[in-house]
């Protein structure tokens, strides 16, 4: 009964996300035989794997799994708001290692969940100018740990070593999208051997929306595009 019971909550939705979750459907499926990858002959073995499922679903609802997943808090990029943001250049955290702090930066592009967002080639191209121009930087080289996309691929994040504010890359951030507004001949690094998918490019658009993102936003930014919306 009690096996019933939990498993009817699961077919029902409320099951976990991630990893569990997906490990527990396997689970049903092998227990079930719904997927034809399991599907076997009843015999003696079904009875420990029903008396193993009722650990598994138990454990998926004892206290103490539940406590622990309510912990589990909103991580600081979600609690931004969305609607209010704006293209600009924004700090999404700090953070300290050792004596080191990494300041990440959240370069807005485009304006989320109102304009369209970028198509991946177009990011992609971004991604490969941006970190050849940052990395090549004279002063800012050693300095730079990461660039890279958002998944929404609503605009880039960089990770700089140091405690630095928005208004400091000004400059810098500048520089990086003139440089991909005005580039021209081939990207960097799209070649089959230097890239995972190096056919996934596109110049034109990528250029398109350096130069929008540079004469719409980066010329004469004002204080409410380097800060985030409270
Ligand atoms: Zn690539």
């Amino acid at each position: 009964m009690i096996i019933y019971y939990l498993q009817r909550r699961a077919a029902c939705g409320s099951v976990g996300t991630g990893r569990r979750a997906r490990l527990r459907i396997l689970w049903q499926q092998c227990r079930v035989g719904s997927s034809p990858i399991f599907r076997r002959r009843e015999g003696p073995q079904d009875f420990v794997i029903n008396v193993l499922s009722f650990f598994v679903y138990a454990e998926d609802y004892s206290p103490f799994v539940r406590q622990k997943e309510e912990k589990m808090e909103k991580i600081a990029s979600f609690t931004v708001d969305h609607i209010k943001l704006q293209p600009g250049i924004y700090v999404s955290r700090k953070d300290h290692i050792g004596t080191e702090t990494v300041t990440t930066f959240d370069l807005r592009m485009t304006s989320p969940n109102e304009e369209p967002v970028m198509n991946t080639a177009e990011v992609h191209t971004i991604e490969h100018l941006g970190a050849t121009f940052l990395r090549n930087h004279p002063v800012y080289k050693e300095r730079v740990l990461y660039f890279g996309p958002m998944g929404c691929r609503t605009g880039f994040y960089l990770l700089l070593s140091g405690d630095c504010s928005s208004e400091q890359i000004v400059p810098l951030i500048t520089e990086l999208f003139e440089f991909i507004r005005d580039f021209e001949g081939e990207v960097p690094g799209a070649a089959a051997k230097d890239c995972g998918n190096y056919l996934d490019m596109n110049l034109t658009m990528a250029k398109f929306l350096a130069k929008k993102y540079v004469e719409q936003v980066l010329y004469g930014i004002q204080e409410d595009r380097l800060v985030y919306p409270e």
